[in-house]
């Protein structure tokens, strides 16, 4: 993989996603020359942890973007992010005024930041504001959900976009870019396996009313979406299993699950998740070769090899990258390139597999 010449693969890939890296980019910031001076403002929805230890700072690092609100139930948190991010009273919303957002001209994008339960209803009262939505991942606790959030941003007029960050990280571009099979044939087999250990009970992810599932709604959904891109078709057909060493912890939501995506080309898909286990792995074995990135899915420090060969990417901000595109989609008019069909894809394939489970690993078909 030496003769691939990487500089060029990322600048290309990423100029595909409407966005230029220049030579100060590498290290975890990007710069990008901005084509007009407007910025698109961003509210979050939901203060927690994803927003303020990713997207808040993210954010500072945009060129077409800038956070221009926030809506949350917790006023105590309003003094430390006015500070730290300028906002004045009038950007600022909670759950029971979030509506009058519609008002709010600075705010073009509303960004689901919520637990899983309260992806619809958020997605759903944004699109009715009239304001375009990025919503977290997983879409919603089902494909219907998302089908009706999908509905509502057309029926509003406005972009429904998915945070799957990945596809804004050059390991997984090229992944995505393989998938063509003129770099090193056609792909036909994907390993996937996205597992952490989970911390103490009480948390909303453990809550089925919430979470809507456990770690196959959390984490899985990456190794669902990877094996997608990963061999750029549908799956046909799915079977899975579901595993508990704790079922006290885990009396509500799934622990760890493997299992099996069948493709139209033949080519199979073997992932596993889990909330008590540690892998972080993606590997795909194609006509001529392999890929591997490992770690994976993270934020930072992912690394990859193609035939045992290093890749030797620059470290990108993901989410910087993802929510400019989205902005540059807005400005110039485009559908989102991962857009909330994205999110809807992989939640038919969750619940077939959920479905799977309840029916002792039957393979369902698609
Ligand atoms: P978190 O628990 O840290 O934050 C959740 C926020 O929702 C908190 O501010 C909390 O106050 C608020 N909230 C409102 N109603 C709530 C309720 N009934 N119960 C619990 N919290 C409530 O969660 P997080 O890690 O920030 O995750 C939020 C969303 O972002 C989830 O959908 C998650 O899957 C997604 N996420 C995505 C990534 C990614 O890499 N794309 C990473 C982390 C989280």
């Amino acid at each position: 993989m030496s003769s691939i010449n990487r500089r060029t693969f990322i600048d290309r890939s990423l100029k595909g996603a409407g966005v230029t890296l220049v030579a100060s980019s590498v290290g975890r910031s990007l710069t990008a020359a901005p084509q007009e001076s407007r910025k698109i403002g961003y509210a979050l929805v939901g203060l927690g942890n994803y927003s303020t230890h990713q997207l808040a700072p993210a954010l500072k690092e945009t060129v077409h973007s800038k956070l221009a609100g926030i809506v949350t139930g917790s006023p105590r948190k309003i003094p430390n992010w006015k500070v730290r991010h300028g906002l004045a009273d009038a950007h600022i919303y909670n759950y029971e005024n979030f509506d009058s957002i519609a008002d709010d001209s600075a705010i073009d994008v509303v960004y689901v930041v919520l637990p899983n339960s309260m992806h619809k209803e958020y997605t759903i009262r944004a699109a009715e504001a009239g304001k375009h939505v990025l919503c977290e991942k997983p879409m919603a606790l089902n494909a219907a959900e998302c089908r009706e959030m999908i509905a509502a941003c057309k029926a509003n007029g406005v972009f429904l976009g998915m945070g799957y960050r990945l596809h804004y990280e050059p390991h997984h571009r090229l992944v995505k870019d393989f998938a063509k099979g003129e770099k090193l044939g056609v792909p036909t087999y994907f390993q996937g396996e996205f597992a952490f250990r989970i911390g103490g009970p009480g948390q909303w992810r453990l809550k089925k009313e919430l979470a809507g599932g456990g770690a196959m709604m959390d984490v899985g959904v990456y190794c669902v979406q990877g094996a997608r891109y990963a061999f750029g078709e549908e799956p046909v057909a799915v079977r899975a299993q579901e595993f508990k060493t704790d079922p006290v912890k885990f009396a509500e939501v799934d622990e760890t699950i493997s299992w099996q995506m069948e493709f139209p080309s033949g080519a199979v898909a073997n992932c596993t998740t889990s909330y008590n286990a540690r892998t972080n792995r993606l590997y795909v074995s194609y006509e001529n070769g392999v890929v591997e990135i490992e770690p994976a899915y993270g934020y930072g420090g992912i690394q990859g090899r193609i035939n045992f060969d290093k890749m030797e990417f620059p470290a990108v901000n993901q989410q910087a990258i993802h929510m400019d595109a989205f902005a540059l989609e807005i400005m110039e008019g485009r559908p989102p390139a991962i857009s909330g069909e994205e999110g809807l894809r992989d939640m038919v394939v969750i619940d077939a597999l959920y479905e799977s489970i309840q029916n002792h690993g039957k393979r369902i078909t698609l």
